[in-house]
């Protein structure tokens, strides 16, 4: 076996290893299984390549993009490794499958679907491999936020080759995940390496929506860098390019419905520039190597904190300070619970519902963001980062618990299927034909709330909502959550950030 840090150097380039690297790279040329849990940009691939070279076969590679293995294996044959795919997008299969039975390959990537045929199996079975990597492997997890099938009939391939080292990678993955992984794919719990998440160059500012095209116009005239702005539809993600475009400065869209090659062109125009904001869909990032991202913004809540982490992680990649920006709306919550709901599979609702609940914590603490983040990923971060909006201009906060409750026993008195703007009009003794047409003036809660508390019931039926306290249909008709109950019976209590007093300030004079 050749000696790992020579290759490190002779090949890649590198002088040393990058924080866990050694260590995943350690236990694979030993022999052990591991999974490495490692942040997008923390050099993954690395710990597959580096041990395919330095022990004896082929590394298989399962991989579930097609356009990221095309990635990889243009990388590794850059640096003179011998990589090849299997994939419907090869017209050269029956080359690569002789190349990989002489031994010339040292990477073969395969997507899962294929990776479990009776034909794939034929091809490895006998064969001498160094190593199994599995990409992604958050995807054999029904806790994880991408499952896939294929990757869970994955045991079988793997346990065909028992003595071959597993190398199972993923840069998201909560404590329940890994538990799965580990247990799916039959890795020890000692094989469990997890790299510190924290990336204290991004800045994480969350901030609620009103106008989002001129929120965004104003916080991309304070960032001169290259931004990504993640939009919740290829819609909006044209119509936000747009609106930057024609503020003056370049921008470019991105999302699954462009041409192929409009789609590549705005890419490398975005890589090449120094200013360029490319308005997109979640389907950009992936594989795309732009380190001086200086601002990434989301026009809406991302699915989950996992995807929040991997996407605010292309901004500031080169170490230099960059910004995390999102903008969020109570709607987004009740759309995704909506969604969840009426889309997912009644054995998912649960994990689904979960990880909206951890957003939605990220999105309504008055505490330091990135130690929601760092928690959420298994770290003992400090109360305080320093540098997040919470920590650079500590909200206040407030007691609205009475509010609260004001607020859902109006929807409880109104049979749950009326909105806020009703609730409030019931709640302010607002003597309206609406009011009066059900007999809501005649309730209890009628005209029970001060003007001072119907100018809460907004941010708290947002607060609430989010909180999954209260639901909102597609009308916005609002209804009990899990949450409800404890506040109602005065067991919890609610407070809700009042915006700093400069914020305010600035949005009054941006309009004047
Ligand atoms: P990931 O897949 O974890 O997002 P990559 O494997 O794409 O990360 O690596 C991210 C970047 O870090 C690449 O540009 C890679 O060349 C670089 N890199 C990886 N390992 C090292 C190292 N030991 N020293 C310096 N740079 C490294
Ligand atoms: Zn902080």
């Amino acid at each position: 076996m050749t000696d790992p840090h020579q290759i490190l150097r002779n090949v890649f380039g590198f002088n040393d290893f990058r924080g866990v690297q050694a260590e995943v790279v350690g236990r694979v040329l030993a022999g052990e299984h591991t999974l490495a849990v490692m942040p997008t940009g923390a050099g993954k691939s690395l710990c597959y390549q580096l041990p395919a070279l330095a022990r004896a076969g082929t590394a298989l590679v399962v991989s579930p993009l097609i356009a990221l293995m095309h990635d990889q294996i243009r990388s590794a044959e850059a640096l003179g490794i011998r990589a090849a795919s299997l994939t419907s997008a090869d017209s050269d299969r029956a080359e690569v499958e002789r190349r990989f039975r002489a031994g010339e390959l040292d990477l073969l990537y395969v997507a899962p679907e294929r990776a479990n045929t009776p034909g794939f199996q034929r091809l490895v079975s006998g064969a001498r491999l160094a190593l199994i990597a599995i990409d992604e492997a958050h995807c054999v997890s029904e806790w994880g936020h991408d499952f896939r099938p294929d990757y869970r009939q994955l045991r079988g391939l793997l346990d065909r080759f028992r003595d071959v080292p597993r190398l199972a990678l993923t840069a998201t993955a909560d404590q329940r995940t890994r538990e799965d992984i580990l247990d799916q794919l039959g890795i020890p719990a000692e094989g469990l390496i997890v790299a510190g998440f924290d990336r204290p160059n991004i800045r994480y500012s969350i901030r609620p929506r009103d106008q989002v095209g001129a929120q965004l116009k104003g916080l991309l005239a304070t960032v001169p860098g290259p931004g990504i702005v993640y939009a919740p539809s290829r819609d909006k993600a044209e119509r936000i390019a747009e609106g930057i475009a024609g503020s003056g400065r370049p921008a470019r869209a991105y999302h699954a419905g462009l041409e192929p090659q409009v789609r590549q062109r705005n890419q490398a125009d975005f890589v090449a520039s120094e200013e360029m904001v490319m308005a997109a869909t979640v389907a950009f990032g992936m594989g795309i190597d732009k380190p001086d991202v200086r601002l990434v913004a989301h026009a809406g809540i991302p699915k989950s904190i996992e995807s929040y982490y991997q996407e605010t992680g292309r901004a500031g990649r080169d170490g230099d300070p960059a910004e995390a920006v999102l903008f969020w709306s109570a709607s987004d919550f009740a759309n995704a619970r909506r969604r969840i709901e009426t889309e997912v599979p009644a054995e998912r609702q649960a994990g689904e519902r979960e990880r909206l609940n951890a957003l939605a914590a990220l999105v309504e603490t008055a505490g330091c963001r990135r130690a929601v983040l760092l928690r959420h990923f298994g770290e003992t971060p400090p109360e305080t980062c320093g540098n997040c909006d919470n920590c650079l201009e500590p909200p206040q906060t407030i007691d609205v618990t009475e509010v609260a409750r004001k607020l859902l026993s109006a929807a409880f008195r109104t049979e749950m299927r009326f909105g806020v703007g009703h609730l409030t009009a019931v709640l302010g003794g607002d003597d309206n034909e609406k009011v009066r047409g059900f007999g809501h003036d005649r309730l209890s809660v009628f005209g029970i709330c001060s003007p001072d508390e119907l100018a809460l019931l907004k941010p708290v039926s947002r607060h609430l909502i989010a909180a999954d306290a209260l639901r909102a249909d597609a009308y916005g008709g609002l209804s009990f959550g899990p949450g409800a109950k404890a506040i109602l019976k005065g067991e919890k209590d609610v407070r809700i950030a009042v915006p700093p007093p400069r914020q305010r300030r600035r949005r009054g004079s941006s309009e004047a």
